[in-house]
């Protein structure tokens, strides 16, 4: 008897554990084994060989494309997030670039409607690199749907934003986008990095859902990943928008996606995500290494653990900063009120929390320097969701260059520090703040 469940029996909670994985067949391993091998023999019939290569029948061929330790990850997340498959890469970089790539007409001209409130590399990635390609990105306004749809034309192949900004913390109108790209024929692709488990976008009708795993997937600042979900929710068969999913794709032998899931197994469960393997995964090599994708899976083990607790210490951190004469103002969601909050109340599940990450403002930029310079627990460093309390003075580091008027558009001002709430005992973090706060 098989004592395998099935993934649509288990809570997020025991997905995270047990999804897409019992055992190994041969030795019975009950953690997941890391198969560090480029390659998979092709031994036995040759005729299946060919279908497994001719995208006809599920197997592994070369871990540029498929790994099984990496198949058990891809499984697992979809599970946990409640979408049809995931496809894992090497960063969430990679993430966002394939799952928006994969969505291109081949011929130049597409465009993607984005939210001008942005993670500074996806700003590039969109406003510089797809510009060169031929790829143009309209920045619209999340606080206002509508204007998505005004930028929105026949060629728009995705509106794209983050549930919560990096680092301005704006939400992101899922439902509302969601529903004008159903209408519209147009996916919404939705970057959940910032809250795992705290927002589910392919609930609210997201047709994507992209992850840097690197951050709170992984949670110990150790590994590079990217995650693409696929929520079942956009069916990609308008041909004129989207001619590569409803002809005969030249990148893969003329092959027709829709119909290929139909002859495949675990494979099939997502046109999006073969196409995105098959070809620009292939093309372009961002692979994950066997050994992050085992990385990531020990991160997914505590995920909800740690994300109950980064909630709960940065509702209590942002608290303490909202009553602090010399901070001027606090961005976290768990703040939010007026219209925000209803935007905030719909984005989260309160059983998990707000996110950990907040924005605060200090007077000036010598007050965000004097604060930075006298932490002495929290890290000053630019990347988010680590175990530990980071701190960012966007000013003095990744904005450095930006200029004022450009910053300050993007609501970074020069007293702007954003703080990521870690899983310490939060009056140590508290007493650390202090003593920034205190030098100034
Ligand atoms: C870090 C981050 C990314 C990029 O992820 P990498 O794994 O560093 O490539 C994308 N989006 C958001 C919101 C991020 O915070």
């Amino acid at each position: 008897m098989s004592r395998y469940l099935p993934s649509s029996q288990l809570s997020a909670e025991t997905a995270l554990l047990h999804a897409g994985y019992r055992h190994d067949p041969v030795t019975k391993s009950v953690a997941v084994p890391i198969y560090l091998s480029t390659a998979y023999e092709l031994d036995g019939d040759l005729q299946r060989i060919a279908d497994v290569y001719n995208v006809k029948e599920d197997g592994f061929t070369y871990t540029r494309i498929i790994n099984p330790t990496t198949r058990i990850l891809e499984q697992r997340y979809a599970a946990v997030d409640g979408g049809r498959d995931s496809l894992a890469v090497a960063s969430g970089q990679a993430a966002t670039f394939l799952a928006l790539v994969n969505l291109c007409s081949g011929k130049p001209g597409d465009n993607v409607v984005v939210s001008k409130y942005l993670y500074g590399n996806s700003w590039n990635l969109l406003f510089n690199s797809f510009k060169r390609l031929g790829i143009e990105a309209r920045s619209a306004d999340p606080r206002e749907p509508s204007s998505f749809e005004a930028l929105a034309d026949d060629r728009t192949i995705a509106f794209f934003g983050e549930t919560f900004s990096n680092p301005c913390l704006i939400p992101l109108p899922v439902a509302a986008l969601a529903e004008i790209g159903q209408r519209l024929g147009i996916p919404l692709v939705v970057d959940n990095t910032v809250t795992p488990l705290v927002s589910r976008p392919g609930a609210l009708g997201a047709a994507i859902t992209t992850y840097s795993a690197t951050k709170y997937i992984c949670g110990h600042g150790t590994t590079l990943g990217g995650l693409v979900v696929d929520n079942g929710r956009f069916a990609f068969d308008e041909p004129r928008r989207f001619p590569l999913f409803n002809e005969p794709d030249e990148a893969h032998g003329g092959i027709l996606w829709r119909e290929a899931v139909d002859r495949l197994g675990d494979l099939g469960a997502s046109a999006f995500l073969l196409k995105a393997r098959m070809t620009w995964l292939r093309d372009t090599g961002a692979a994950i290494s066997p050994l992050n994708s085992f990385q990531l899976i020990q991160g997914l083990e505590t995920l909800h653990l740690r994300m109950q607790r980064h909630c709960e210490n940065a509702a209590v951190v942002a608290r303490f900063l909202k009553g602090h004469p010399k901070v001027r103002r606090v961005s976290y969601p768990g703040l939010a009120t007026g219209q925000e909050r209803e935007r905030v109340d719909e984005l989260v599940d309160p059983k998990v929390g707000h996110g950990a990450m907040i924005l605060f403002e200090l007077e000036d930029e010598t007050a965000g320097r004097t604060f930075i310079q006298n932490i002495r627990l929290l890290y000053h460093v630019s990347n988010v969701g680590d175990a530990r309390t980071l701190v960012t003075h966007p000013v003095s580091t990744t904005h450095t260059t930006v200029p004022k008027q450009q910053r300050e558009a993007a609501g970074i001002y020069d007293g702007s520090i954003r703080l990521c709430v870690g899983i310490e005992n939060v009056n140590d973090v508290i007493d650390d703040i202090k003593r920034g706060l205190d030098a100034i």
